[in-house]
């Protein structure tokens, strides 16, 4: 574990509350300590108030914020001295406690505190850091725990066994602080947990950090607990299957009820984990910190039986609940993470972002797992315990603040041709609507196009057959199947009388707007079928499907194939629950087609200046990309739910269309 203090850096932070901002970025940093809003950091702070009184301030991690990127207003700053006295109630219920910490804020706008604030106040040091550090968490998830962390560390931290997150904890912390703690105490471990340390500045906090989670380190160096070696994986790794993938994305979103984005992780690493005898053991028990379960679920799908994950899910619900008594409502039960030989390590998710979150969560699992093996046993909380914090609202209520999911949800679409033009507004309306998009195009800059989880540009050509096939199957390995196709690539070839027209010319029109269309809705029909909503195909086509031009008979006669092909399909795909509908724009003039030459030469033909040409329509309106990918969007959408075969125009009005 790297110590990152930087004295340059340092410098640019000024007073208390910036250098625990430039502190709890650095441990934000460092994925082995925490991952995606695990962790929280605190400082207390005297403070003059309005009416000149003074207060001692804790300014602790607001919910919500990320310590990798959290600013000084990520800071809830608390009334100490109350949350002290609330430490010394014998009982206090999450709303209430909830309450208390919003009541006592001196900054209305302020993020609600971390469920970890009293005990950040019962600790008596300026600052205090509280890390998941993977190597902590390892070693106090065996049997033996408690003992080797007193070997470890002696009496320079306090060990608090395993109390769930939240009031409960922050008393027992009090208590036991109160019993364990001396003058060489730097901090405090939390069986099943993780660690605090503390300290009289942000620097002296944070060094403790790093010195204690590497002694861990250094613990299970010695111990043989630390290299896992790359396990010998035998035989070839298996061929992906992505229709095998796709129907096992689709029961998973069928279990969950809404359309989940299933990845699939098949690298040496993925595999040597699944290749171990004891893979029940390790990953049947539970997630190594008990706040993970909120993304991966308390235990993966070993294997492909769904239902039965499902079954058993329920039964754990079943059997917890009542326990818990109160009113619980059970939660989807599909598995967030799959694990099996032939796709890997799966992380399930409602984004391609939640799914990568679980994924780096359980490649973090992985270790911990493992090393706990190979140090002594690998020993996760009990059930109950991990109930508890999965069905525990303040976690929830972490899940809940995303809002309202935009309509494309877990649902994945293909775009060929997305990267300009048509085809890269139609990338962006579906990603805003919330839809991985898988982008194909013959220009490698579609690769990194856009960031972000959701998006996957690949280089295709999509007159290519093979090519074709290995990003859809790439495509699927991403994302888990293709719900949506845009069917956009297309290819203008310059203007050409029929009776100069060259073979090469016709022929390439064909193959670019004709046939590969054909060769992609025939791959995409098996994961179209299996979309948790029904699968959508759009056609972008042409005006001149309805009026065509001279010189543009290549072209025309292509599209109109294209026209027909997609009206057969409406008919073919009906009971498979695939709707396909075409739209026909007219002069979109943002586009790659349209080079000024083309543009220059068509108006001519019109007879009119290239100003007039752009708008000349019954409206006259210019119509962009941004249009017609809106159009192209919402056909995936639930306004044309019920529409199949139809064919619009998005032109400005074509009085030859009318
Ligand atoms: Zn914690």
């Amino acid at each position: 574990m790297q110590n990152l203090w930087n004295d340059d850096d340092a410098a640019q932070f000024n007073d208390e509350l910036e250098l625990r901002v430039y502190t709890s970025r650095l441990l934000g940093r460092e994925p082995a300590l925490v991952l995606h809003g695990g962790g929280n950091t605190s400082v207390k702070i005297v403070e003059v108030d309005i009416l000149g009184g003074e207060e001692e301030i804790l300014y602790v991690k607001g919910s919500g914020w990320d310590l990798a990127t959290i600013e000084a207003e990520g800071f809830s700053p608390v009334r100490r001295a109350h949350l002290r006295a609330l430490a010394a109630l014998p009982k206090l219920s999450d709303p209430e406690m909830v309450n208390e910490l919003r009541t006592h804020m001196t900054r209305a706008s302020a993020p609600t505190p971390s469920v970890e604030a009293i005990l950040h106040a019962v600790l008596p040091h300026v600052y205090v850091d509280h890390t998941h550090a993977d190597a902590v968490v390892a070693i106090t998830n065996t049997p033996r725990g408690v003992e080797h962390i007193r070997e470890i560390y002696g009496d320079s931290v306090v060990v608090i066994p395993y109390v769930m997150p939240g009031f409960d904890l922050a008393r027992v912390c009090a208590e036991e602080f109160a019993k364990q703690a001396n003058e060489r105490t730097i901090g405090m471990v939390l069986m099943n947990h993780g660690i605090f340390s503390f300290g009289e500045s942000a620097r002296q906090s944070y060094e403790r950090m790093i010195a204690l989670v590497n002694q861990a380190e250094d613990f299970l160096r010695e111990n043989g607990a630390w290299e896992l070696g790359e396990a010998a994986i035998e035989g070839e790794q298996q061929a992906f299957d992505p229709a095998a993938f796709g129907r096992l994305r689709s029961e998973v979103s069928d279990l969950a009820g809404v359309p989940l984005i299933v990845a699939a992780r098949r690298d040496s690493r993925a595999q040597a984990f699944l290749s171990r005898d004891d893979l029940t053991h390790l990953t049947q028990q539970g997630p190594a910190t008990p706040d993970h379960v909120i993304r991966t679920k308390r235990i993966p799908l070993l294997g492909r039986d769904v239902d039965a994950y499902g079954q058993s899910y329920a039964a754990y619900f079943q059997e917890h609940a009542e326990v818990h008594g109160g009113e619980l409502r059970m939660l989807d039960r599909a598995p967030r993470v799959v694990l099996d030989p032939q796709f890997g390590i799966c992380a399930v998710g409602k984004t391609a972002k939640d799914a990568a979150i679980v994924a780096d969560i359980y490649d973090h699992t992985l270790d911990i797992m493992q090393r706990a093996e190979a140090l002594d046993s690998y020993q996760a909380l009990p059930a109950k315990d991990i109930f508890a914090v999965e069905y525990w609202d303040l976690e929830q209520a972490k899940l809940r603040r995303a809002g309202a999911a935009p309509p494309f949800t877990g649902e994945v679409a293909l775009v060929t041709g997305g990267g300009s033009g048509i085809g890269h507004a139609c990338v962006k309306a579906l990603l805003q609507r919330g839809a991985a998009v898988v982008a194909l195009d013959r220009d490698p800059a579609v690769e990194a196009l856009l960031p972000g989880p959701g998006y996957l540009g690949i280089t295709c050509d999509v007159t290519d057959g093979q090519a074709v096939d290995a990003a859809v199957s790439r495509g699927v390995e991403t994302f888990g199947g293709v719900d949506m196709l845009i069917l956009n690539a297309g290819v203008f070839t310059a203007s050409q009388s029929i009776a100069d027209m060259g073979d090469d010319q016709w022929r390439r029109s064909m193959a670019v707007n004709l046939d590969a269309n054909l060769f992609l809705m025939r791959q995409l029909h098996q994961f179209l079928c299996l979309a948790p909503r029904g699968g959508r195909v759009v056609v972008i086509g042409s005006k001149n499907v309805l009026a065509p031009g001279p010189g543009a008979a290549a072209y025309s006669a292509a599209k109109a194939g294209l026209n027909q092909l997609a009206r057969v399909a409406a008919l073919e795909w009906g009971e498979d629950r695939i709707r396909v509908n075409s739209l026909h724009p007219n002069a979109v003039f943002d586009t790659a087609l349209w080079t000024e030459e083309v543009l220059a030469e068509r108006a001519a033909r019109y007879g009119l200046n290239v100003a007039e040409y752009k708008r000349s329509n019954v409206l006259r309106v210019e119509v962009t990309s941004h249009d017609v990918a809106e159009l192209a969007a919402e056909m995936c959408g639930p306004v044309f739910a019920k529409t199949t075969g139809a064919q619009v125009p998005v032109d400005g009005g074509n009085e030859r269309v009318i």
